[in-house]
């Protein structure tokens, strides 16, 4: 599980492996490329904007207003395929089948526990798999979801962190993790999904584009309809582009995977922290407040002997202090590819942080009967 400047046109790059995707991000691609079907190239119908899907529509011979009847069979009903577009005639249903590919999603594996968590293996169009998670409690309804296939940042306590990253998602396919976890908790739980959070495998702030555009469908009046205010973006921290989503007017909440609050400890544990300290990253939270008003969130997983002394307390209040924020205390699901343990501090921790007037939330473990940690399940799949 994980969990958002300096000035001036300055490059940070994440690491070496990831500044290529930096520099390119405006055109960051979800790397799905068009399917050769018996000699002929074809699109997935759910990469085209509205307004391609227009053109092309209008190619075809076809009315505009149809654009707009298959948009919202597509990001509305969240339909998996052209058939069931009932309101199109046939013979236009025949020519999208045979125009365009329609890349489904599919629930290849879940995991019920006792305490309502389920964790679930999608499987994609090409094979891949990432995780998802639906995470019911009295207050809220969550699903927490995957926006990469593997992750580059290798941050040392996540399962996830040890599965080479193998490709971004598309929209749609962040979009599927939604539609079909808001399935699993009207099924099991009789209830709708009321958030969303980008806390699973991969690392947003590095597949951009397909994050926004994921947004988009999600929380416009022609997609799902749900207020960005019911999602969160999560990142390891690059600041950079936690700056730029503040520019961009993005309306989500963000959440920071801080999980040490000094350079050494972090960098140990978050390689990413090396090309993105600290410095830098409350100088980018402090832009986002700035910016948009809503307040940071610092999610801070709990780990035994590696953040959970009274110095590594000292030290999370002084950054938390740095700009408005709140805090995540959360406790550390053991994986098999590393040695770690969760504390037994947790509530001394939080204590001593709530004792200095700072917003704290304890955000026990769930699905501890269950592959709970991120990447766990998908490692398991492999
Ligand atoms: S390795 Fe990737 S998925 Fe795991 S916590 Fe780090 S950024 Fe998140």
């Amino acid at each position: 599980m994980n969990l958002p400047e300096e000035s001036n046109n300055k490059e940070y790059p994440t690491s070496k492996d990831d500044s290529a995707s930096l520099e390119n991000l405006e055109l960051s691609s979800p790397e799905s490329k068009p399917t050769v079907v018996q000699g002929k190239k074809r699109l997935d119908i759910r990469d085209l904007t509205l307004s391609e899907l227009t053109e092309q529509l209008k190619e075809l011979g076809q009315p505009t207003f149809r654009s707009k009847q298959i948009w919202q069979w597509l990001w509305q009903k969240g339909v998996q395929s052209f058939d069931e577009m009932q309101n199109l005639p046939k013979s236009l249903r025949d020519v999208l089948t045979d125009q365009f590919t329609f890349h489904t999603t599919k629930i290849e594996l879940a995991q019920y526990s006792s305490d309502g968590t389920i964790k679930v293996v999608f499987k994609l169009h090409d094979g891949n798999r990432v995780e998802g998670v639906l995470i019911p409690t009295s207050k809220r309804t969550t699903a927490c979801v995957s926006s990469q296939v593997g992750c580059s940042l290798d941050c040392k306590f996540c399962a996830t962190g040890y599965l080479k990253r193998e490709r971004n998602l598309t929209a749609a396919e962040i979009y599927d993790q939604v539609i079909l976890i808001n399935q699993l908790a009207e099924e099991h739980r009789g209830k709708k999904l009321d958030n969303i959070v980008y806390m699973g495998m991969g690392e947003p702030l590095l597949n951009y584009q397909q994050v926004l555009k994921s947004i988009h469908v999600i929380t416009s009046p022609d997609g799902l309809g749900m207020s960005p205010s019911r999602i969160t973006i999560s990142t390891a921290g690059i600041a950079k582009m936690i700056q730029k989503m503040a520019d961009d007017g993005v309306k989500t909440h963000l959440a920071l995977s801080l999980h040490a609050a000094d350079n050494e400890s972090r960098s140990a544990i978050m390689p990413i922290n090396d090309s993105n300290p600290l410095e830098l990253l409350a100088e980018s939270l402090n832009y986002w407040y700035d910016k948009t008003g809503v307040r940071p969130t610092l999610e801070y997983t709990v780990i035994a002997g590696v953040n959970d002394s009274i110095e590594d307390e000292r030290n999370l209040a002084k950054f938390a202090r740095k700009f408005p924020s709140k805090i995540n205390l959360i406790e550390y699901n053991p994986i098999s590819t590393a040695d770690y343990q969760p504390t037994s501090r947790l509530d001394d921790f939080a204590d001593g942080l709530s004792n200095q007037k700072l917003i704290v939330n304890v955000r026990r473990s769930r699905g501890k009967d269950i592959d709970a940690a991120c990447g766990q399940l998908a490692l398991k799949s492999r």
